[in-house]
């Protein structure tokens, strides 16, 4: 009883159990500076996405991010797209994570008419272009750089 009253009181103070081995402190030293960190953010909503993978295929379509042949789909979007493929010519390709990374949005051949560009003018992207497509959506969110 008198733990369930604890578990009561927790819910209402809306506060993490003081008990808890992970406080604040200890999740920020943690996290520490992005990008260097074990931790990359929640991924909660990409797990998901994850786990309505279908892989293998029959017939290949093309990737919303390359534009390439592939055999994989989110099933959750219901769109083709490479899933780190273990043979082929796209081997180990990520549009998967690309086409979910908020920071990639704008640069998918899917993309192409929210940017106003032509499937056809699509190249692979340098490095150099995801970062400024990067820093603009951070821009955007309001996020730190
Ligand atoms: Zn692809
Ligand atoms: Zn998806």
């Amino acid at each position: 009883m008198v733990e369930i009253n604890q578990h009561i009181q927790d819910i209402n103070q809306g506060d993490p159990d003081d008990n808890h081995p992970i406080n604040r402190s200890l999740l920020q030293r943690a996290i520490g500076r992005r990008g260097k960190s074990r931790l990359c953010g929640n991924l909660a909503q990409f797990e998901r996405h994850v786990e309505s993978v279908e892989t293998g295929k029959k017939h290949p379509l093309s990737c919303r991010v390359c534009g390439e042949q592939c055999y994989s789909i989110c099933g959750l979007c219901n769109k083709p797209l490479h899933f780190f493929p273990n043979r082929g010519k796209n081997l180990g390709k990520n549009c998967f994570l690309e086409y979910h990374n908020d920071s990639f949005f704008g640069l998918a051949v899917e993309d192409c008419k929210v940017m106003n560009k032509r499937k056809s003018d699509w190249v692979p992207l340098s490095l150099a272009k995801k970062k400024v497509q990067k820093r603009h959506i951070d821009f955007l969110m309001g996020e730190p750089k």
